[in-house]
């Protein structure tokens, strides 16, 4: 009989694999070393694209029956930054004040030892005959691009068979107090590049040139311009303009060109097409003054996306509530997160660590919210089980 893995001794091994992204393999390496020897048929698979560095994921599955409970979760993590700042070394996982302080405590190592002392935790209480099958997606690729992880997973495990029921992506998604959040969605987000060209001259002689800085103004006043005002789940929509630059350092000169970019935070009443088609026709609205054009590029690479709330969400809900004593809130606000690709083969809801202190210097948990948090998940992993379909 093994024993159940203490979730805080996890989490400060996965901190000593400095697996700053896209190199996870060792701490991937590490997971599959405590799952394989519990059951859990373990694939390493590696994607590669043009452009991009190979990355290393692994997927491991115990049982292949259904229903199929997925927990998926990334073990890359961001640079430290600048390692002196740190107050101990950000690779150490050194406890003090009843905090484990390191790179990726919480964004995401912290949620994936749980995951993994709660299933561990599971199976030695007897859930190795579990009326279904559980498994973990661990990518090392969600800190960077996101092509080579993730999303190429899910198509690895569509194509084989392992296409889940249900899946708990472990994010952090507290806002104050472990407990209070959990996402059943999020915004689509798209980027925009608007070049605002006019033609280059001398201050003293406008009339020669076309000063391009008036129409970017008019044009973004037309962007900024509210797109609705939320919807049943969502907020708003939020366009932000992040750049304007004229690339001018003469007092003497108009400039010729005016290059803007933004960035858009939209709800389900938009897709990024739908969203870009409404951006052009204001800008065509803004009558082109004389010699002044302007060009838009935009690239999205996240739809926004809602779990509609039922029996899964309530599962989720009810365990955190149970645990904990609180009932999580149900939103879908934030960055994006690779939920946005779980979401188009099964129900996802996201529910981690309260995300305080992810990617900046001194990352901590505390060590009760990670023993709290695995004992959530074993709560919903062994009610998810139990259900009668
Ligand atoms: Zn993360």
């Amino acid at each position: 009989m093994m024993t159940t893995p203490d979730v805080t001794r996890l989490l400060g091994a996965l901190v000593r694999c400095p697996s700053v992204t896209p190199d996870a393999g060792a701490a991937l390496d590490l997971a599959a070393g405590w799952l394989a020897p519990c059951g859990f048929d373990c694939h390493r698979l590696v994607f590669e694209a043009d452009g991009t560095a190979p990355v290393d994921n692994l997927f491991a599955r115990l049982g292949t029956g259904s229903p199929h409970f997925c927990f998926a979760g990334h073990l890359d993590v961001v640079p430290p930054g600048e390692t002196s700042a740190w107050s101990s070394p950000p690779f150490a996982g050194d406890i003090a004040d009843g905090k484990m302080i390191g790179r990726g405590t919480e964004d995401m190592k912290g949620g994936v030892a749980a995951f993994i002392a709660a299933v561990l935790g599971l199976i030695d209480a007897g859930g190795a005959t579990l009326s279904g099958s559980v498994s973990l997606l661990l990518t090392g690729d969600e800190e960077g691009p996101a092509v080579n992880g993730t999303v190429k997973v899910l198509e690895w495990m569509a194509e084989n068979g392992h296409t889940p029921d249900h899946c708990l992506v472990g994010e952090p998604t507290g806002v104050n107090t472990l407990g209070d959040v959990a996402k059943i969605g999020r915004r689509g987000s798209l980027n925009g590049h608007l070049t605002v060209r006019g033609k280059q001259g001398h201050v003293a002689y406008p009339a020669r040139a076309a000063n391009p800085i008036p129409m970017a103004l008019d044009l973004i006043a037309a962007l900024t311009e509210p797109l609705d005002e939320g919807t049943g789940n969502f907020e708003a929509s939020n366009l932000q303009i992040t750049s304007i630059d004229a690339a001018n350092t003469a007092v003497n000169i108009i400039p010729g060109r005016v290059e803007i970019l933004f960035n858009c935070r939209f709800n389900d009443r938009w897709t990024s097409a739908g969203l870009e088609v409404e951006l052009r026709r204001r800008l065509n609205a803004v009558a082109a003054a004389g010699a002044t054009s302007w060009q838009l590029k935009t690239s999205s690479n996240a739809q926004s996306f809602i779990t509609a709330t039922g029996t899964f969400t309530n599962l989720v809900a009810k365990a955190v509530k149970d645990t904990i004593g609180i009932e999580p809130e149900l939103t879908t606000g934030g960055g994006t997160s690779d939920a946005r690709f779980v979401t188009k083969y099964c129900p996802v809801v996201e529910f981690g660590l309260v995300g305080r202190s992810m990617h900046q210097v001194d990352e901590y948990v505390p060590v009760s919210d990670l023993e709290t948090l695995a004992c959530v998940y074993r709560l919903i992993l062994e009610r998810y089980f139990e259900q009668p379909d």
